[in-house]
This record gives structure tokens, sequence and C-alpha cells, in this order.
């Protein structure tokens, strides 16, 4: 390819809403350009990125015997009806009516589709297993799209969608798709670390997420020094707390104290001089659409959205609205009393560090009042009374320990993730097969997702300098930049195409650099664009017959003679290619 044939256009200046480094690198490298929130064009090196990642997930994909389908984007929303996602994605799936009166969804994923197909067309265990995968847009109405294509609205994914006779049958499909994802990420010569992660919405009985570790990244990752654990903060589990020592009857009774205009922690803290950890916090939530329900967490804690679902044996869970929340506190939000809440409630959510705590303040069921001497055990029960459940819902934190091990924190970016569904989207859409002895079983379903562009952006996030991209060689758009200093000099051009052509007969992916600019662009362009190994031909080297090479993450270039370069290149080449 040459340069000058191509659309690359690379600028100095960034939209003020490029925050991070790859989203800046993105526009000022030319791979995309922003249409609106969270969609992008992606121009023609951009465009030669997604491709190589999508090749080499397609490979590994076949590889582990998935087979290529692709569903429409367009769905719908009855099927979701059937599984009950039209309500359990909100607002984050887009829905449109069409000229007909129909009620569409653009897919924000492909479960109740290739569900729905499989009950069709599978009937019995000889067909099985089976592994759908497809790599398509999704389109997901995300509350913030940020970082560029990183958390975009319009997103390239890889999904795929296993059927399994058994559970065993579904652990292997786990595995394998498990190990194909290791392979995927090595080979985009992405380092990563796999983390235990939650089901959430999708259901399911186990998952792990493939994270890549950087400053940037959104998930948490939460792990033991020793790598004998890692979740992700969602699922992270901590030890619960030894009770804090001092008997019940050792503290006073509990004591209404006004406390007017003091409405967040720290404002109560200073006012009644005490600590955000000795404060309760009651949140009140509404449980599988109509139960209403209080988790207790700490006042320096933080309610963990995916283990209170737990803890309410896997309803969805959403906060309460202000109207819930005044009635049952009988005050303004933000002043509910954790006493008696048992009787006014479905359930009553104790997180173990409250469980464990000696004393402590919290609302006073009156505006502008709070509550003073609160002894868990004693002035609200623990135990014992029907709906009263303590357990671990909160966020894991500095200083929380697992198994007695110290937990660290780090941030990640998730690329990809691989779920054990179980029957929940079969039984519902009627995938069902007929086993060895001819009875009617469900279908145990695997759905196992790869971001495509997520993974370009996470691949520059963590790879690139003050001067531009750095990419792995086989994600990069291209594989060698060949670059004529001086176009004016005709052996210098000549020696340049030369070379090009034998790179290109060789099977390596070239660009050629044909563009009447001063060296200093062709220099700037070639940091920018981050293409990993780069040949420069010269007037002055040529005299002694000599070309440079230079990788791009290399200090200077080494001085080859004109008739090893291709060898050399190649060589170099394929090292980097083996990641
Ligand atoms: P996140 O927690 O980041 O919103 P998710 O867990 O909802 O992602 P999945 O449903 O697991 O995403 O989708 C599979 C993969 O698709 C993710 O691992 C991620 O790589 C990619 N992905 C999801 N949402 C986006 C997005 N908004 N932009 C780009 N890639 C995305
Ligand atoms: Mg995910």
């Amino acid at each position: 390819m040459r340069y000058s044939k191509l659309l690359i256009p690379t600028v100095k200046e960034v939209p003020a809403d490029a925050e991070i480094p790859s989203h800046r690198l993105m526009i000022r490298a030319g791979f995309i350009r922003k249409l609106a929130s969270g969609t992008y064009t992606y121009l023609p090196l951009g465009l030669r990125s997604l491709r190589k990642i999508a090749e080499i997930v397609r490979q590994e994909m076949n590889a582990a015997g998935a087979q290529e389908i692709l569903m429409p984007a367009v769905q719908p929303i009855e099927l979701w009806r059937q599984t009950g996602r039209d309500v359990a994605y909100g607002q984050t799936m887009c829905r449109f009516t069409d000229r007909h009166g129909r009620e569409n969804v653009l897919a924000p994923t492909a479960e109740e589709v290739v569900t729905s197909l499989v009950a069709a067309e599978i009937s019995s265990y000889k067909q099985l297993p089976i592994n759908l995968y497809q790599i398509s847009f999704k389109f997901r109405d995300e509350f913030r799209p940020r970082f560029g294509v990183l958390r975009s609205r319009e997103f390239l994914m890889k999904d795929a969608y296993s059927f399994n006779e058994s559970a065993e049958s579904l652990d292997e499909t786990y595995r394998l798709m498990y190990d194909a994802y290791c392979r995927v990420f090595e080979r985009c010569g992405l380092p990563y670390v796999i983390v235990e992660a939650e089901t959430g919405e999708m259901g399911g009985s186990g998952s792990h997420q493939f994270t890549v570790p950087c400053e940037n990244g959104e998930d948490i990752i939460v792990h033991t020094a020793d790598g004998s654990y890692a979740a992700n903060l969602e699922k992270a589990a901590v030890d619960p707390p030894p009770k804090t020592k001092g008997k019940p009857k050792e503290y006073p009774p509990m004591e209404e104290v006004h406390t007017p205009d003091k409405r967040t922690i720290d404002e109560v803290c200073e006012f009644l001089n005490t600590k955000p950890e000795e404060m309760i916090k009651p949140l009140i939530y509404v449980a599988g659409g109509e139960d209403i329900i209080v988790a207790l967490v700490r006042g320096d804690h933080e309610l963990n959205a995916e283990k209170l679902p737990q803890a309410v044996g896997g309803k969805h869970v959403e906060p309460a609205d202000e109207k819930t929340v005044e009635s049952v506190s009988s005050a303004a939000v933000g002043f509910a009393r954790p006493v008696d809440m048992a009787e006014k409630v479905s359930g009553v959510f104790i997180d173990y560090c409250v469980a464990a705590m000696g004393v402590g303040v919290a609302g006073a069921n009156k505006t502008d009042y709070h509550v003073r001497n609160i002894v868990p055990g004693r002035d609200f029960p623990l135990e014992g009374e029907k709906h009263v459940v303590v357990a671990d819902i909160r966020n894991a934190v500095e200083g929380d320990t697992h198994d007695g091990k110290k937990l660290l924190f780090k941030r990640g970016i998730e690329v990809g993730q691989v779920f054990k569904l179980g029957t929940k989207y079969s039984r519902k859409l009627g995938a069902n097969f007929l086993d060895a002895n001819g009875a009617e079983q469900p279908c145990i379903m695997g759905c196992y997702g790869i971001g495509i562009n997520r993974i370009l952006a996470a691949a520059i996030e963590i790879g690139h300098d003050d001067a531009g991209c750095i990419l792995p060689a086989n994600i990069a758009p291209f594989e060698v930049l060949v670059i004529p200093l001086n176009n004016d000099k005709v052996e210098v051009v000549d020696q340049a195409t030369w070379i090009y052509d034998k790179l290109v007969e060789a099977g390596a992916d070239v660009l050629l650099d044909d563009r009447d600019v001063r060296p200093g662009v062709k220099f700037k362009d070639a940091d920018l664009i981050g293409i990993p190994l780069r040949v420069v031909i010269g007037e002055r080297g040529l005299k002694e017959s000599n070309v440079e090479i230079k990788r791009r993450v290399d200090e200077k270039p080494t001085l080859v003679p004109v008739a090893d370069a291709v060898a050399e290149a190649m060589k170099l080449l394929d090292k980097m290619k083996q990641t």
C-alpha cells in the first residue's frame, strides 16, 4: 500500500473529550473519527487493525470447534420479553417501533436470538454440543460513553454461545473457550489477568473476566499477593471481621440528636464528632420489582450491586425511588433508621461489618435528626427474626482479607468474559433436546464475549509513548513501514520501491511512505501511527549501500546493507509476531 493513496489524517490537536492516551492517539493517528456520542467511523488504519484482531479471534474460535454465523442487529422485543430481559436490560437497550407497529431492539447481545435458533434447529443429543459465534456490531446506550472506542455505544463484539447436554460437557466447552481466549490475547500482544466474575443479569453459575491491567481501566481487580485469588470488585469476597470488643450492655441507650442541615456522612460525622466507620447507612432497595428491602452498610463502605442480589436469592434489585424511601423512613431521604426495619420491609440485609460493629450512629426516621448509641444485636436483630440476613454485601476495600490473605487492588480493562449460563435461556425459549433415553432436556448453555475494538484501544492504552502508538506486530495496521527520505532522488525512490516489493513478496504487510513531504513529517507520522518496524532509505546511507532498520520500540536504528535489508526485516518481524 502507498501512503499517498490512503486516508491517514494525522492531527496534532485532539478534542477536549479525549481524556486518555488511547482515545487521543487513535484520533491523532487517524484511526477513528467521532460521529456522535459513543459512535465512531474507522478510517483505513483503524479498520485494518480491527480486522486483524477479528481474524485472530476467528481463527482461535474455529480452532476450538466453534462455528461462525451472523445474526441480525434488529431483534423483535418479543424474544426479550420471554426471558424478562426487556426489563432487566433497562435503558441500556435501544428500542424502536417499526412502520408496522412491531417493537424491536438493537442487539446489545444475542442470547435470545441464538437460543431461539437452536430451539428450532436442534432436537437430539447427537447434535450436541454445538458452539455458535458471530462477530458483529452491538449497540448499548451506555450511560456514560467515553474513552473513545474503549466504551462506545456501538462496538464490535465476538459473541459465542454453546449448547451442551450435560454440566460436564459445558465444563469442557468452557475450558476450550477459556484456553482460546488466552491464545487470542497472547497473539494480540496483550498482557492480561483472569479474574473470577459475577454473572449479574446474565444469570448462571460461574464466570471469568479477562482483564488488561492498566491505570485508566474502569474495572478494579482484587487479588492476593501470591495470586491464589483474583476477582473483580463486583465479585471479590472478603472475610467477615471479628466482632468489635465490648458487650452490648456497656453502651448507653439510644439517643436522638438534632442535626440541622447535616446531610452527608462527612457533615454528620463532623457535627457529632464521629467517624464514617461508626455510621450505619440504611439503603432502601426494591427486589424483584416489588419487595421493599433495606441493606445496612457502614458509612465508609459501598454497597455492592452484584452481592446484594445474591443475598436476596438472585432477584434483580434497584434503588427505591424517593417516595418509597420517604414512606419507609417517614422522613426525607438520608434519615432512615435501622431500628424496627424488619417489621416494615420484606427483608433486612446486614453487612458483616455492620453486624460486627460495637455501636453506631444512623438516621432517626425523622428529618434533621440522627440517633447515637445504636447497638447492632441490641437495638435491631442480627438473627432469629424472619427476613434478617447477615452477609457480605459491600465492596472490598484496602485492609480486607480473603482466606486470611491481604487483598490488593489494581485497575484493568475488561476485554473478554466467559459465562456458564445454565438453563435460564434454554428453558424460557424452549431450546430442548432428546437425550439418549428419549427424555426431553433443556440445553445447558455457556456464552463467551470479546470486545474487538476494546482490544485495540487497550493495546494502545498500554502501548504508547509521547510520540505515538506502539502496536504489537500482529494487530498493527501494517507490519513494516518503508520510508524513502528524498523523493526527488531517483536512486532513493528506486531502492525503496525495490525493498517494498521484496517485503511484499516475502509476505509482509507493508506501507510505503511515498509522500512528497519533508523527512521530519514522515518520521513524526511513523512514530504516531505506531507501525512496529520501519526501513528508512536515504541518500547518505545509500552512498555506503546501507539502509536503516528500526523497531518502533528501539531508540536508535541499525545500519544494514541494502542487500540484507529484506532478510533482516523479515527476521525481526517474525520474532515480533511470535508473541
Ligand atoms: P462492561 O462491564 O465494560 O460494560 P460488559 O461486562 O457489560 O462490559 P459483556 O456483556 O461481557 O460486557 O460484553 C463482552 C465484551 O464486549 C466485554 O468483555 C468488552 O470487551 C466488550 N464491551 C462491552 N461493552 C462495551 C462497550 N461499551 N464498548 C466497547 N466494548 C465493549
Ligand atoms: Mg463483561
